[in-house]
């Protein structure tokens, strides 16, 4: 397979790499020490990108997207994975599962999403439901022609700055030969609507700045137009618009890689021990080939993972691959960039500890590796009814 890049993709590249270097780190300790993004500041980055043609580059061009391939996306994915996720969050790439909106929830959720008016938050993860998601205690019934929503998400990503949600709730029971098996259907829920409220989250160690909040519903009251996709028909818009996103976790996990090699070359050259740059001891120097080795492992597995959806192929086990094999990369980088700073590494004097601290969240968020190496195996052993 070849990768040669576009004169297009390599431009791609360069706009979104200088983008990341001149407008969000600039940002980032002050994002960092504040564990907050002002809102004038998200305003401002969101208004460089509408003016940059790249807000919502994932959609296609009939909806106002730059209609990117996954590959091209995958590529803007990874120097956007460079900079801190508080900032880049308001690059604005809203959930592709808008495009299963009907025609009125177009004009009220996907194209204002698409031009940079309304952000979304994914809301799926409950407290007690996170991995088997299908164990869901949200609920939604009927109640004369309406659904009344009771519940409660946490872990809600964006959701300090988010218009509207994308919320999976249990619409019901199947009775099946492997055990009751639960009904999903997806909700497009309004910041502000009555029985509805977003308080803030946890703090996380990972991503300071990137707020985790949690959903409460109570008796929340919504009309069939909210329903997003067939009622009962959730986990058929998940499957259809959701199966790419962790190639996003992937290509973020290689540009933040290739930010913090850097840091690990730039500083085994210049530091100085026994006389020689720490980079003249083989055990300093292999680390750093051990990286690098790694980090176009986890590239190509990537790229290779976006090309095949690109090609209409089958990737779900290439896109488990790429999200397990990318995400423990990260962390193995990170540790490693970290003992050859040496001390300095965990000070908060240098960014080495927030990248150390980052990458810990992308073994668990959109699948934990755990879940990716089970979808792994099943699709091997499935076709052999194992
Ligand atoms: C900072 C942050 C932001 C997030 N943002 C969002 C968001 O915007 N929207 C959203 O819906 N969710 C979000 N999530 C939720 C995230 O997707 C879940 O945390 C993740 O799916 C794991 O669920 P859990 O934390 O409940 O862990 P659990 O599912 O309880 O897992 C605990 C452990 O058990 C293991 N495990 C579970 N099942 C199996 C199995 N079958 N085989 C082997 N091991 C297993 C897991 O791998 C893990 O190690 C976010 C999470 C975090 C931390």
């Amino acid at each position: 397979m070849d990768f040669a890049l576009s004169d297009e993709q390599e431009m791609i590249v360069a706009t979104v790499r200088r983008f990341v270097e001149t407008e969000i780190y600039p940002h980032e300790a002050e994002v960092e020490r504040t564990g907050k993004v002002p809102r004038d500041l998200a305003r401002a980055l969101r208004d460089k990108v509408l003016e940059m043609g790249f807000y919502a580059c994932n959609f296609a061009e009939d909806v106002g997207g730059a209609g990117l391939s996954h590959l091209d996306f995958a590529l803007v994915e990874r120097e956007l994975g460079r900079g801190s996720m508080a900032l880049t969050h308001f690059f604005g790439r809203p959930q592709n599962i808008l495009m299963a909106c009907t025609e009125d929830q177009r004009e009220r959720y996907l194209l204002p999403a698409v031009r940079g008016e309304r952000m979304d938050a994914l809301a799926m993860t409950e407290p007690d439901a996170g991995s088997d998601i299908r164990s869901m205690r949200c609920t939604a019934t009927r109640d004369g022609g309406d659904w009344v929503l009771n519940g409660t998400k946490h872990f809600i990503s964006g959701a300090d700055h988010a218009d509207f949600f994308i919320v999976f709730v249990a619409t019901g029971l199947d009775e099946t030969p492997r055990g009751p098996k639960k009904r999903i259907t997806c909700f497009l829920v309004d910041r502000g609507h009555p029985g509805f409220t977003v308080r803030d989250g946890y703090r996380s160690v990972s991503h300071r700045g990137y707020a985790n909040c949690i959903l409460d519903f109570d008796d929340c009251r919504l009309p069939d137009a909210q329903v997003l996709g067939a009622v009962d028909g959730g986990f058929a818009v998940m499957n259809e618009w959701l199966y790419a996103t962790r190639i996003t976790v992937a290509a973020m996990s290689v540009g933040r890689a290739r930010r913090v090699f850097d840091h690990a070359v730039a500083h085994a050259a210049e530091r100085q021990q026994f006389g020689r740059p720490i980079a003249g001891f083989q055990g300093v120097s292999f680390q750093i080939a051990d990286m690098i080795t790694e980090i176009d492992a986890a590239d190509w597995l990537t790229l290779a993972a976006a090309a095949r959806l690109d090609r209409g192929l089958p990737a779900n086990r290439e896109i488990a691959s790429a999200k397990l094999y990318a995400t423990e990369m990260l962390a193995r980088v990170t540790d490693a960039t970290l003992q050859i700073h040496g001390g300095m590494g965990l000070m908060d004097d240098l960014p080495i500890e927030r990248f150390w601290r980052d990458a810990r969240v992308e073994r668990i968020w959109d699948g934990t590796s755990e879940i990716q190496r089970h979808i792994i195996g099943r699709e091997i052993f499935r076709p052999l009814g194992a």
